[in-house]
């Protein structure tokens, strides 16, 4: 154990941070398509911020269209994803982190719980998120669909996590 890098804390950590102070530091959203997870984001990350959004990754390492999936470079974005996971849990090296994923299923949410992460649930309500889906400008008509079914996947997989924090949606 070595004490922790935050400035001011008298705690000793396994890694860079204590638990706590891990804890104020990053940050794993998760909600169903359409929640306005990355709009959430947006809102609330500030300077020196570091974001992992797997459909923004995707598009980094495929140059094509967001939301387009290449199956060819699946499992390049999701080797990116953890490692970069691992740099927001290890790294001093920035400000705040933010993690934005599905994580319908306890199981999932549990293991960024253990790894220290706060873990916020943000989920308007499925008709919300399904107006949004069809009205998003960004999604073709092909793209909606295939988004629509992953809504019911993840309406179908949620389960509640008794750690996690609800976050409200913002307006619209
Ligand atoms: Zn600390």
């Amino acid at each position: 154990m070595k004490p922790c890098q935050s400035v001011g804390c008298s705690e000793l950590a396994s890694g860079a941070f204590c638990r706590d102070c891990l804890h104020d530091r990053v940050t794993a959203l998760c909600g169903p398509p359409g929640a306005g997870k990355t709009r959430y984001v947006a809102l609330h990350k500030g300077p020196g911020d570091v974001v992992v959004d797997f459909d923004l990754l995707f598009q980094a390492l495929t140059m094509l269209p967001l939301f387009e999936r290449d199956p060819g470079a699946f499992d390049a974005a999701c080797r990116t994803r953890e490692f970069l996971r691992g740099y927001l849990e290890r790294s001093r090296k920035f400000r705040r982190g933010w993690m934005i994923l599905l994580g319908a299923r306890h199981r999932e949410r549990d293991d960024l719980h253990r790894s220290g992460f706060r873990v916020l649930l943000l989920d308007p309500g499925r008709a919300t998120c399904e107006r949004r889906l069809r009205d998003d400008a960004r999604r073709s008509d092909g793209l909606a669909k295939r988004h629509l079914s992953l809504l019911d996947d993840w309406y179908s997989q949620y389960e509640p996590h008794a750690d996690d924090e609800l976050c409200l949606p913002s307006a619209s």
